[in-house]
């Protein structure tokens, strides 16, 4: 059986855990095209957040409590930057973190694409499933907000989305999301090929507003998905109303999208009618939600270790 996920940051790579964990069990192999729309260059160096989440949680680095970073992580680059005044410093740079940017960086100024560069960074960590990036162009996910800065002749501004989430906690008025270079991006080598031989399209339980949605960006990538023999199963986010953790909340109110299973399913619509889904895993709390047009399943969905976020995978997989 093959398997694609499409995954953010860390719903994804916690979901990821359980994906690989439920295809060790049945000889599955996993792809997992991975959200750039986080990506950002601070301090000259390359920051793939999505995609580092991934690699140190599937690869055993990452640190469990903060679900970002290293493990046994240090800090002294971020002080000696404070101590130079060199911004921005909302951002936290890890020493360990460094590491990586700094491999990744070199090899993106030596011309290599993000997805070689990606792969070659999974040589050392082994994550055991292969991982793409949606994309190797620049696709950015902006905020377009008023206040707290410059605006134009309208009032509003575009910042990036590091920026809005970090810095401004996602607590700034917000007129929509934009994805920069979406238009122009190519899905990565190897993505659609994935997508044209898959089984199996999972939807992650991540951000469906800023994790998936520049994943669908990508010019070609949502066709691949539409027009794949795989059957394509989405896990809800929200449980019983709330986004479990983050502020998936704040994103889907920009859009004007309801915070509960159903908002997220609608939006997402029936692969039949247009839309991504053929079914849905909602929680039990949620379990009288309908989809038109997709199937949906009531199953636990807290991602609490990998045998229940296994267990998970396997509901989608008996789902279709
Ligand atoms: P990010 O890129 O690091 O923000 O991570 P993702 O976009 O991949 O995932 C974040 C989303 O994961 C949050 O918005 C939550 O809604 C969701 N999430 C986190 N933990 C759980 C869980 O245990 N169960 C489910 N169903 N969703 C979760
Ligand atoms: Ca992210």
């Amino acid at each position: 059986m093959r398997i694609v996920v499409l995954a953010g940051g860390i719903g994804g790579a916690r979901f990821l855990l359980g994906v690989r964990a439920y295809a060790r069990r049945v000889g599955a192999e996993v792809t997992a095209v991975v959200n750039v729309g986080d990506d950002l260059y601070l301090h000259g160096l390359k920051i793939c957040p999505d995609l580092d989440s991934v690699m140190y949680t599937l690869g055993g680095g990452a640190d469990p409590e903060r679900g970002w970073g290293r493990a046994d992580e240090t800090w002294t680059v971020k002080a000696e930057l404070a101590a130079y005044g060199a911004e921005p410093t909302w951002f936290g740079l890890g020493d360990r973190d460094v590491a990586t940017h700094l491999v990744r960086t070199s090899m993106i100024e030596g011309g290599y694409p993000l997805s070689a560069v990606t792969g070659a960074l999974a040589t050392r960590w082994q994550p055991g499933v292969r991982l793409l990036p949606a994309t190797d162009d620049r696709l950015e996910t902006h905020a377009i907000v008023s206040g707290g800065g410059p605006a134009g002749a309208d009032g509003q501004r575009a910042i990036h989305f590091q920026e809005w989430w970090v810095r401004h906690r996602a607590d700034i008025p917000t007129h929509r999301f934009v994805f920069v270079g979406a238009d122009a991006a190519k899905p990565a080598p190897g993505v659609v090929e994935a997508l044209g031989t898959a089984d199996l399209v999972l939807v992650a339980p991540s951000n469906p507003v800023v994790s998936i949605a520049p994943i669908l960006a990508v010019p070609g990538l949502r066709e691949a998905v539409a027009a794949g023999p795989g059957r394509v199963v989405g896990v809800s986010p929200i449980i019983g109303g709330a986004p479990v953790r983050g502020m998936a909340d704040r994103c889907l109110a920009v859009l004007g999208v309801e915070c509960s299973a159903e908002g997220v399913g609608r939006m997402y619509g029936g692969r039949r009618s247009g839309g991504l889904l053929d079914g849905w895993l909602v929680a039990p709390e949620d379990g009288t939600v309908t989809v038109p047009a997709v199937t949906v399943r009531a199953t636990p969905l807290w991602m609490t270790d990998e045998t229940a976020t296994a267990d998970m995978v396997r509901a989608a997989v008996e789902l279709v």
